[in-house]
């Protein structure tokens, strides 16, 4: 799908039509009025009075109405009140024309702002539409075309279409990269393990975006006995991907964001139930977030210095697998007790945030990962959860939570939750006492691989994935984590 920013008196019909009368110049018929509650009280437009009479549009928050004409057809789609708009209800009011736009026959259409003329609003609308034109389409082979978008070009008419364009860029590269998370999640686990997906992440080519990878051998000498129990039941070899991006002064210290990388989870000994175990290939959905964000700042040419870190494990049940009651040795030393072994993910980010914390000595870390069921039970798949240990980074979370619709809520750390997670034989257990506060335990054991670094855990458990799809995003993956992040970092840019 093609999106263009067009000058506002280039837009009519009768200018394209008459610069250009071939058939192409015709086929735009069908247009997008955006209307706001203000607007529809002045009522200036021609057949605006027939939508508000006749459909009883009122211009609620995407309401819309369709009218059709001879030889074309209107929509006018409601933007609500005016003074309520910003960034977040303009993506979603460009995702709404898409899926409007998608459910006619015109392959080209235009879309007026009648409210508001702004560039950077402009930009937004067409971030949303784009947003919503992502499918995951690759193994279909009959349906494809029934499953594509069908709309070819969306036209912006704008006063102001350079700077609308300007704008644009950086949010289609940030496009490009949730896509890019989007598909990493939604590929199964028979194509993305952690073997293929080291292989990916070290094809990435980005100017000045240094890869590296880690393989069994060189993890076992660094001590990770954590990350690489998890792995030792799978016949695909364990990986640690570090990615490194240097665009802040020399010397600087990173921003360091660390993934989980689950590429499937199927419990391990401690094998979970077959309803929905397909899920669990989106177990890797934090790693493919971190994937994404580096890539993202690199493309963006970001000013600051930032490291990623994934850990990539299989968790599968066979005869080398790691057993309920095994001790295993972190790097950092201290002892753990593998009381569940579905309960993988902490194990495997303890290695990798120990590593981080260590080797970088970052000005702060966030990792981010599918955890904890418990945490679906809390919010739903409409906040992640956070947990940190610092107020100033959470706070800084919240609002880019806030700017960005990716929207975080902090949840309580403390000593009594981290008393839960002790062990009779060893320095700490992977599940905690009782049934309650899964979320919170599982955030206190990562806790205790971060030092004093400033750290935020990010439970993505929820959000990573919907099942029933919204706004923005077509149901599955939705990259939920790179737009928080990016917004985020763009607080410590310089
Ligand atoms: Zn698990």
């Amino acid at each position: 799908m093609q999106i263009n920013f067009i000058k506002k008196n280039n837009a009519s019909n009768s200018v394209k039509s008459s610069s250009n009368a071939n058939a192409k110049a015709t086929k735009i018929n069908l247009k997008i009025h955006l209307i706001t509650k203000e607007l529809l009280k002045k009522n200036n437009l021609p057949n605006l009075k027939i939508a508000q009479n006749s459909l009883d549009f009122e211009a609620k928050f995407l309401q819309s109405a369709i009218l059709a004409n001879k030889d074309s057809v209107e929509i006018f789609l409601g933007c609500g009140d005016e003074k309520k708009i910003d960034n977040n209800s303009l993506n979603k009011i460009g995702a709404r024309i898409l899926m409007l736009a998608n459910g006619t026959k015109y392959s080209e259409i235009e879309v007026l702002n009648h409210f508001n003329d702004e560039a950077k609003n402009i930009a937004n609308l067409a971030f949303g539409a784009l947003l919503q034109s992502y499918r995951f389409n690759k193994y279909f082979e009959k349906k494809k075309k029934d499953k594509e978008v069908k709309v070819e070009e969306l036209n912006f008419v704008t006063s102001d279409e350079k700077s609308a364009q300007k704008i644009f860029a950086e949010l289609e590269i940030l496009a490009k990269n949730i896509f890019f998370v989007r598909d990493l999640v939604s590929e199964p686990s028979n194509i993305l393990n952690p073997e293929s997906y080291a292989e990916i992440c070290k094809k990435i080519k980005v100017k000045g975006l240094e890869i590296e990878v880690l393989g069994e051998v060189e993890m076992k000498k660094l001590g990770m006995g954590s990350l690489l129990g998890v792995g030792q039941g799978s016949d695909k070899k364990s990986h640690l991907v570090i990615l490194k991006w240097h665009g802040g002064k020399k010397g600087e210290q990173p921003l360091a964001f660390v993934g989980k990388g689950v590429t499937f989870d199927t419990g391990g000994i401690s094998i979970k139930p077959s309803a929905n175990m397909e899920d669990m290939k989106t177990d890797m959905a934090g790693s493919a977030v971190v994937v994404g964000l580096l890539k993202n700042l690199a493309e963006r040419n970001a000013k600051i210095n930032a490291v990623g870190v994934i850990g990539l494990v299989e968790n599968m049940p066979s005869g080398t697998a790691q057993r309920p009651g095994d001790v295993v040795r972190s790097m950092s030393g201290q002892t753990i007790e593998v009381i569940n072994t579905d309960a993988e993910g902490r194990l495997v980010l303890a290695d990798a945030l120990h590593y981080t914390n260590t080797k970088f000595k970052p000005k702060l870390i966030v990792d981010l990962a599918t955890l904890t069921g418990a945490i679906i039970v809390a919010l739903a798949d409409i906040y992640a959860g956070l947990f940190s240990n610092d107020d100033s980074l959470s706070k800084n979370l919240e609002e880019s939570g806030q700017k960005t619709g990716e929207r975080v809520w902090r949840l309580p750390l403390g000593d009594e939750y981290d008393e839960m997670i002790n062990s009779d034989i060893a320095d700490m257990k992977n599940v905690g006492s009782g049934r309650g506060a899964g979320s919170i335990t599982a955030a206190q054991f990562l806790q205790r691989f971060v030092g004093d670094t400033k750290w935020a855990h990010l439970d993505i458990a929820g959000v990573a994935w919907k099942g029933k799809g919204d706004a923005l995003a077509h149901k599955g993956a939705t990259g939920f984590g790179v737009r928080l992040l990016d917004e985020l970092v763009r607080k410590y840019e310089k």
